[in-house]
């Protein structure tokens, strides 16, 4: 099965992404959490990036693109894999087709207005890549699921959520058309709690 995530930043994805992968057994590959893992590591990629992930603008297509590809050429992906932030525009889903096209687009719906306040509220835990919300975990520090230390994303401030929605709308959601021209897309109301989109998007795989 392979199977791609699509959504505007703070739809949930990263959630959902990891409790599908667990279910059905998928190799879960975030791309943004693998340029955050260059950027902490402060490999030369994490230094090409960092400017670029802070303004909330995409990082440049050749460099993720040759990620992805060799990310997919690992063995734990021969059974298939669940792409969370990738593909971001047309140009990155074309070179997708060429060397693993999905087989399934889960697209993640939720009120562009919710957005701010979904982000503005999350928590994230380097450690086990984790994501929650002040909301359901109050301000705590410690993450739930590991116990390593809770950050806000650099790029999870008001103006580079405004940045990174515009990018969105711009480059991502014309995805939504080029995967419904291939028969690929399962809409799912991103609005509804974790374990109700869960329970949408199994249903829906079935
Ligand atoms: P995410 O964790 O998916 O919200 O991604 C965080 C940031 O990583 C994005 O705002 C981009 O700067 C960068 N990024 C992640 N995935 C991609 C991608 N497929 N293409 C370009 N940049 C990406």
């Amino acid at each position: 099965m392979k199977i791609i995530l699509l959504g505007a930043p703070g739809s949930g994805k990263g959630t959902q992404a990891v409790k599908i992968a667990e279910k059905y057994g998928l190799t879960h590959i975030s791309t943004g959490d693998i340029f955050r893992e260059n950027i902490k590591n402060q490999t030369e990629l994490g230094k090409k990036v960092k400017a670029i992930m802070d303004e909330g603008r995409l990082c440049p297509d050749d460099v993720t693109c040759e990620l992805v590809k060799d990310r997919l050429s690992k063995n734990d992906c021969k059974n298939g894999y669940l792409l969370d932030g990738f593909p971001r525009n047309l140009f990155q889903a074309g070179e997708l087709d060429k060397f693993a096209a999905p087989d399934k687009v889960i697209n993640l719906i939720v009120d562009l207005g919710k957005i701010e306040r979904r982000i503005t509220g999350r928590r994230s835990c380097p450690k086990c890549n984790g994501s929650f919300h002040i909301d359901f975990i109050g301000d705590v520090k410690t993450c739930p699921t590991c116990g390593g230390e809770l950050v806000i994303r650099k790029d999870d401030n008001p103006e580079t959520v405004k940045e990174r929605l515009s990018v969105y709308e711009k480059q991502t959601a014309p995805l939504v058309d080029y995967y419904t021209a291939q028969g690929k897309v399962i809409d799912i109301d991103g609005d509804q709690s974790i374990d109700d989109v869960f329970s949408s998007i199994v249903k829906a795989l079935k």
